[in-house]
């Protein structure tokens, strides 16, 4: 990595560099993450208090922090210094005391001369009536004047706002003049300032409103953070491009087969979206594409026409899927269709062993098998394929983006196609996904009855037990889907397991099945097994069904305690239903009474059915990190930008990195340098190593 341009260098020294920073300043500013004067910098004010004189305490709704200019009346020394030195002194229409807890009575007087005017500022209240102002934050002789407005710093224990505040002027002080990295015609038209502008603005508010995210200092840093993170996936997606992959490019001839077997036609979403995987194939780089598509939207199908090109190319292709029953459903679905197609299907798990094992992999390693389903089993060390040609990942937000990179490390030229069943917002998508194209399902199979949502209170569970009663009687189904008890999974088990034993006692001991995470894998199956052919009309689960499962006869889908789950997670849930011809319903149960985040989300599962309105309102309720789920989520955290409210900027950056490097992909224009000086500043050490590689 070539080294830090040296007009920068005054931001990266130490901070005990700045006026008043000394190292103990040093070290608390390191609790708030803040190390160099560009740190300091890009933290911005969180909020400001308001130090416009007024004439008269009078004037304030108390109690509040009020400036206002006084004669001083009279000192009261107390008779001990036990009791507080109060201070009577006089505003345009009233008096009030100035009280000093602590404090030498000289120094006092001398700071606060009677028969003088000073300006006082401060916290004033009303204590037995009486207005006070315990210690004033400032004392300023006539003429001395304060900026009407104090921007006030996230602070931690013993660090106080003028030190954050003088240092901050410090830093601003040396901030050097940079060149322009936004694109002139998006500066001129949202009418941003420049960088060293638009701190400076920033951190002197005149009022509240330049707090807010919509101020144009506010907006504009925020774009820089986003745009350098979005160059940073630009980069590393071009430079993803540039590696070589094969070319496989398919026939259709088993396409056709399948498309012929099928009992419906494809959605044009996904003629296009195969095209999409098609063409990536087909190019002389390795495809890394993400499939996004809200439940039910037929991503399966769509992943099996990928793997057939792959073997159309002479070559085989891998599924992974993050849990065994998801692996297994697959394999069973799939088979038929391979079958159809002439195509040899294998199923791998954590459960082969040994000998069977072996001749599996000995099969795959001849080329006999062309198309392998499986868990993470699939790219256990040992597992190797004749000529594996793409590698399709099903519900990825179940694996995280770690094992994504992983896996593109260890088979290189590998294609790869990624598949999300949840809808994620596009500005999170982005964020996520940059790096990769994208392909997406917005499109649901014909024929789909909207499913019925509605909230029951738990108090109303013997009318719920009833109808379900009555629904089986008519051959229907149900998922009864237990509650999250407590972060372990052993909880929701034992009340899995007594909602499993009330139920049989309730419906018949026969119709009722249970299947969650702790049961041994073959009884997992077969409950599975039961509840897909019909034997049992009732399934107990805890959220082990929430991804992927799918049983078209099922129509109705109970969830105790709705209340406890994300509304992500619900819709996730929900999609278990509506998937036949029958009407479907959806029956929420919750505990009253419902706090108001848990009523949002309910009544947004009760207004649509679309995941991507879901997605956004779940983000708008909950936080980027927690839509996204684990902490290992790889969401980048940003110090300015609020992805919640600032989602659109997120695109017009993704929209502008990527043009920009198209147009200048080393970065050596003189938008391109000063793009990269951005980088350095925003420390997106991945960008620059991927620029120095050139
Ligand atoms: P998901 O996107 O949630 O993984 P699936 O691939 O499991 O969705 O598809 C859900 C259901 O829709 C399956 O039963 C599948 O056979 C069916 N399906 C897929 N594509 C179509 C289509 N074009 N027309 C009708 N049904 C379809
Ligand atoms: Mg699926």
């Amino acid at each position: 990595m070539s080294g830090r341009p040296e007009r920068l260098f005054p931001l990266f020294a130490s901070l005990e560099t700045l006026p008043g920073v000394g190292p103990k300043s040093a070290r608390l500013m390191a609790n708030l993450a803040i190390a160099t004067p560009k740190d300091l910098l890009l933290t911005l004010p969180e909020k400001g208090i308001d130090r416009a004189p007024v004439d008269s305490v009078l004037d304030a709704t108390l109690p509040a922090t009020v400036t206002v200019p006084v004669t001083i009346l009279r000192h009261m020394r107390p008779p001990s210094n036990r009791q507080p030195h109060r201070i009577e002194v006089e505003d345009a229409r009233t008096t009030f005391q100035i009280v000093y807890f602590r404090g030498h009575p000289k120094q006092l007087e001398d700071l606060l001369p009677t028969g003088e005017r000073r300006t006082v500022s401060g916290k004033v209240e009303l204590y037995d009536g009486l207005a006070q102002m315990p210690h004033p934050d400032y004392v300023l002789r006539e003429g001395e004047r304060l900026p009407p407005y104090e921007p006030v710093y996230p602070l931690t224990q013993g660090l106080t706002n003028k030190v954050m505040a003088r240092a901050v002027e410090g830093a601003l002080a040396r901030l050097p003049d940079l060149p322009e990295w936004i694109d002139p015609a998006l500066l001129s038209e949202r009418d941003w300032p420049s960088f060293a502008e638009a701190l400076r603005m920033a951190h002197h508010p005149a009022a509240t409103k330049d707090l807010s995210p919509t101020a144009l200092a506010r907006q504009r840093l925020a774009y820089d953070e986003l745009f350098a993170h979005q160059l940073t996936l630009a980069l590393a997606r071009a430079s993803d491009r540039k590696r070589k992959g094969r070319v496989s490019e398919g026939d259709g001839r088993l396409r056709k087969r399948v498309a012929d077997a099928l009992p419906f036609a494809p959605t044009a979403a996904q003629i296009r979206s195969v095209d999409e995987i098609a063409a990536d194939m087909a190019a002389p780089r390795r495809m890394n594409r993400l499939l996004q598509g809200d439940v039910g939207s037929g991503k399966t199908l769509v992943a099996l026409m990928a793997l057939l090109v792959a073997v159309e190319a002479g070559g085989q292709g891998v599924m992974m899927a993050p849990t065994e029953i998801l692996a297994r459903q697959h394999a069973e679905g799939l088979r038929p269709l391979a079958e159809a197609a002439g195509v040899v299907l294998e199923l791998l798990t954590g459960r082969d062993k040994g000998r069977e094992r072996q001749a599996k992999l000995d099969a795959l390693a001849r080329g006999d098998i062309q198309i392998l389903v499986g868990t993470h089993a699939v790219f256990q060390r040992d597992v190797a394929f004749a000529d594996l040609r793409l590698a399709v990942i099903d519900e990825q937000h179940r694996f995280g983006v770690r094992q994504r990179m992983l896996l593109g490390e260890k088979n290189a030229a590998v294609d790869v196609l990624v598949m999300t069943a949840t809808p994620i917002p596009r500005s999170l998508a982005l964020t996520q996904y940059g790096d990769m194209d994208l392909s997406v399902l917005d499109e649901k199979p014909p024929g789909r009855t909207p499913v019925t949502t509605s909230a029951v209170p738990v108090g109303r569970m013997d009318d719920v037990i009833a109808r379900l009663r009555g629904a089986i009687a008519e051959g229907r189904q149900a998922y009864w889907v237990c509650p999250l008890v407590e972060e372990s999974e052993v909880m929701d088990v034992t009340s899995a397991e007594e909602r499993f034993r009330s139920l049989r006692a309730a419906l018949g001991e026969g119709r009722v099945g249970l299947v969650h995470g702790q049961m041994a894998p073959a009884e997992k199956d077969a409950a599975m097994a039961r509840f897909v052919s019909g034997e049992t009309s009732v399934l107990v689960a805890t959220t082990v069904i929430e991804v992927g499962v799918n049983v078209p006869n099922a129509s109705i889908m109970v969830i105790e305690r709705a209340d406890t789950f994300g509304l992500a997670q619900l819709h996730q849930l929900r999609g278990r239903v509506g998937r036949g011809a029958a009407a479907s319903t959806c029956l929420l149960l919750y505990k009253p009474p419902l706090g108001k985040t848990a009523e949002a989300r309910l009544r947004i599962l009760r207004e649509t059915e679309d995941g991507f309105r879901i997605s956004e309102e779940d983000l708008a309720l909950r936080g980027a990190g927690d839509v996204i789920g684990t902490a290992q989520s790889g969401l980048p955290r940003f110090c300015i930008a609020d992805l919640e409210r600032q989602s659109a900027l997120m695109e017009t950056a993704s929209r502008d990195a990527r043009a920009l490097l198209s147009a200048d992909p080393a970065l050596t224009t003189r938008r391109g340098e000063a793009a990269r000086l951005l980088l350095w500043l925003t420390e997106q050490d991945r960008a620059l190593r991927l620029l120095s590689v050139g």
